[in-house]
């Protein structure tokens, strides 16, 4: 199957071919290689094989690679996240793409200011409306957004999405369209910034994803190759 070095490239690859095909510059795409349940010796040699954004979605197991790796990595918290979580998710996170409800904002706009932080921010939004996935439902985004305004540790940067699980990736073509035009609509309102960020695309669907507007792509599998067990 190849190093990780190899198959991180394979990937780049595959993100600049997608580019190309929809017009994009490929500097336009962020990839998170997404290390949940890697060992530290695959980390390191994920970073020296030029990987600089990191995802992680278990604050335990992050703030112990966090505290092997340091501050070096950009740190993306990606997973569903806990209130009494907030503050070592502020603590190590760099971005935190899995906001879902104002009282999880709010605790961390809190543990931000208090940690004279800005805490950059992802929306996670429910586009296909699995009633399993976690996320926002997408009619009531915009309130969310709207009451979030007023907190001021909180960077809101833009949406994250996570799509069904299918066998044909052009299946979840039409949620990660959705998530973009439900963030255009945000930014004419005033809600999220222009040319808001969008996390959105795993191993499975990065590509179409990249099709579809991506700035944030979370890769896992497709660089490390099957995790133990699933999460
Ligand atoms: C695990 C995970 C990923 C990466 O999944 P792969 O299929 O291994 O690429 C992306 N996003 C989130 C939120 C995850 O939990």
């Amino acid at each position: 199957m190849g190093s990780i070095a190899d198959r991180l490239a394979a990937v780049r690859e595959r993100i600049g071919r997608a580019c190309e095909r929809s017009g994009r510059a490929p500097q336009s795409v962020t990839l998170v290689a997404v290390t949940k349940q890697r060992t530290i010796a695959e980390i390191r040699e994920v970073l020296s094989a030029g990987a600089v954004n990191i995802g992680e979605n278990y604050v335990q197991e992050a703030l112990a690679k966090h505290a092997e790796l340091g501050s070096g990595p950009v740190w993306h918290f990606i997973g569903h996240l806990q209130r009494n979580k907030a503050r070592d998710a502020v603590r190590l996170s760099d971005w935190i793409h899995s906001v879902d409800s104002l009282r999880l904002a709010d605790e961390l706009s809190r543990r931000a200011v208090a940690q004279g932080k800005r805490q950059r921010v992802l929306v996670e939004v429910n586009v296909s409306g699995e009633g399993t996935k976690s996320g926002v439902a997408s009619d009531q985004l915009a309130a969310l957004l709207e009451s979030m305004r007023s907190l001021d540790g909180l960077a809101v940067e833009g949406l994250m999405t996570m799509a069904p699980w299918v066998d044909d990736a052009e299946l979840v073509r039409p949620v990660f369209a959705e998530t973009r035009r439900l963030a255009e609509r945000c930014a004419a309102a005033g809600l999220l910034p222009h040319g808001a960020h969008l996390s959105m695309g795993m191993s499975s669907d990065f590509e179409v994803a990249v099709e579809e507007g991506a700035t944030l792509v979370r890769v896992g599998t497709a660089i490390f190759g099957p995790r133990e067990a699933a999460s």
